[in-house]
């Protein structure tokens, strides 16, 4: 459906930034309408269903942590849970790592780790407590440095560091140099300290589907590709609509080829490979973290979590790199990191997501301008944090801008 020739507010793209905007928008009574390239909403939040799997675009997880998780009608999405923590392989034996607050069961597992002396545990739970505990602006006020600094200035140690923080951030922060932002790792952990990590039935598209249902049909206009915008109006391939304000919520490059001023920070990127499996090898929802001397920086069983993710129980398995790899080159390491044989893995697909993120090293500027001022908006996670509380959260600060800007403007008409 084409965009109207008039409307009060468009919002380019309908990923979770774009969505929230307009949401907000909509809850305040705005003749909102959105344009959106692709035939989906949710952006990189995207859903295919292959042999009856549900395969998201890359592995992906929903924290509940996120403080604008609040925005989401949770229940909803159905969502199945993994444990807190990640399984550690050291010399082919596998060790569990949970957070011990969440499964008490797990509590001895946790104790006898390979993850440093008792000293170097402390200190990894000292740092869980002021992440997940400190009020954010204190947080903020520390100086910043990079992710690897911080925990090696929190005392967590050399082990935990490499078996532990480098590959479950790896898959993360889509990097495992650990070079990203001590603020944004801090805002990262606080919200596994306090939140479950999800996986909602119909997939992580649905996340975004929820907020459109919301937005309403009529006001989504897919498969419409903004060419140029402006203050006062966005064109594109079937013609020009007038607006008094203009939110350009698309991923960062696009932003930065639309806006003037607007700069890409590059690109992380990400190779997911899925397999199917009889059964599921330990029928515990955990991450299994990849290995110094391996190519991925995790696999997972799915369908431990989430068992909607099969159509008839067998097991789905994700398993991710950061620099693209072969399916035939990984498959004995995927094998290895569950303790079964290669034969057991029937391959369904693989995805490399080019950009999938946007980088967030220091200095971060968290909560970027989103007002550029003469009726043009700009929103997306490469305004807040590379994820989905930052896409969310740049969605809601847009809103709040227009809707200020709107006020202004009938006040001067007035
Ligand atoms: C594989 C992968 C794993 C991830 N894992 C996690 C995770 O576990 N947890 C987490 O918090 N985050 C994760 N992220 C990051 C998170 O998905 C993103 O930060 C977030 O979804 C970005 O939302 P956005 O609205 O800013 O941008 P997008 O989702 O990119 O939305 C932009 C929209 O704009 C549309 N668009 C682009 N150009 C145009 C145009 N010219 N005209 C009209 N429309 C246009 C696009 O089609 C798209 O729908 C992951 C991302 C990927 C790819």
């Amino acid at each position: 459906m084409p965009l109207p020739a008039r409307a009060q507010v468009v919002v380019v793209g309908a990923g979770l930034a774009g969505l929230s905007a307009a949401v907000r928008l909509r809850a305040a009574g705005v003749d909102v309408h959105v344009a959106e390239a692709a035939r989906h909403t949710g952006g990189r939040l995207a859903t295919e269903r292959i042999d009856g799997f549900v395969v998201d675009r890359g592995f992906q997880v929903l924290n509940t942590g996120y403080p604008r998780a609040a925005d989401l009608d949770l229940a909803a999405l159905d969502l199945g849970w993994f444990w807190p923590g990640a399984v550690v392989r050291v010399d082919g034996r596998a060790s569990r790592v949970v957070d011990p607050r969440r499964r008490p069961a797990a509590a001895l597992d946790t104790l006898y780790a390979p993850l440093g002396s008792p000293l170097r545990k402390a200190a990894i739970v000292a740092y869980s407590a002021r992440a997940g505990y400190t009020p954010v602006p204190r947080l903020l006020r520390e100086p910043e440095t990079t992710a690897e600094e911080r925990l090696r200035r929190a005392g967590v140690g050399d082990t935990a560091l490499e078996r532990f923080f480098r590959p479950f951030l790896a898959g993360v922060l889509l990097e495992d140099r650990l070079e990203t932002s001590s603020r944004y790792l801090d805002l990262l952990w606080r919200s596994f300290a306090r939140g479950a990590i999800g996986l909602p039935a119909r997939g992580m598209q649905s996340v975004g589907e929820q907020l459109a249902d919301r937005v309403g049909a009529e006001r989504l206009h897919l498969g419409v590709r903004v060419t140029a915008v402006g203050g006062d109006a966005v064109t594109t391939d079937a013609g020009r609509t007038r607006a008094d304000a203009v939110v350009v919520a698309t991923d960062p490059a696009t932003a930065a080829a639309l806006v003037p001023g607007v700069t890409a920070s590059a690109p992380r990127r990400v190779t997911t490979h899925l397999h199917v499996l009889p059964a599921s090898p330990s029928g515990e929802p955990l991450l299994v973290l990849g290995t110094p001397s391996g190519q991925l920086v995790n696999s997972v069983v799915l369908t431990d979590a989430q068992p909607a993710y099969s159509p008839d129980g067998r097991a789905l398995v994700a398993s991710s790199s950061l620099a693209p790899t072969r399916e035939a080159d990984v498959r004995a390491e995927i094998a290895a990191l569950h303790g079964i044989g290669t034969g057991d893995l029937a391959h369904l697909t693989s995805v490399t997501v080019p950009q999938a993120q946007p980088a967030a090293v220091p200095p971060l500027h968290l909560r970027q301008p989103v007002d550029l001022g003469g009726g043009l908006y700009v929103a997306g996670d490469h305004r807040d944090t590379p994820s989905i509380q930052g896409a969310m959260a740049s969605g809601a600060r847009a809103a709040r801008a227009v809707l200020r800007g709107l006020q202004t403007r009938q006040r001067g008409a007035a």
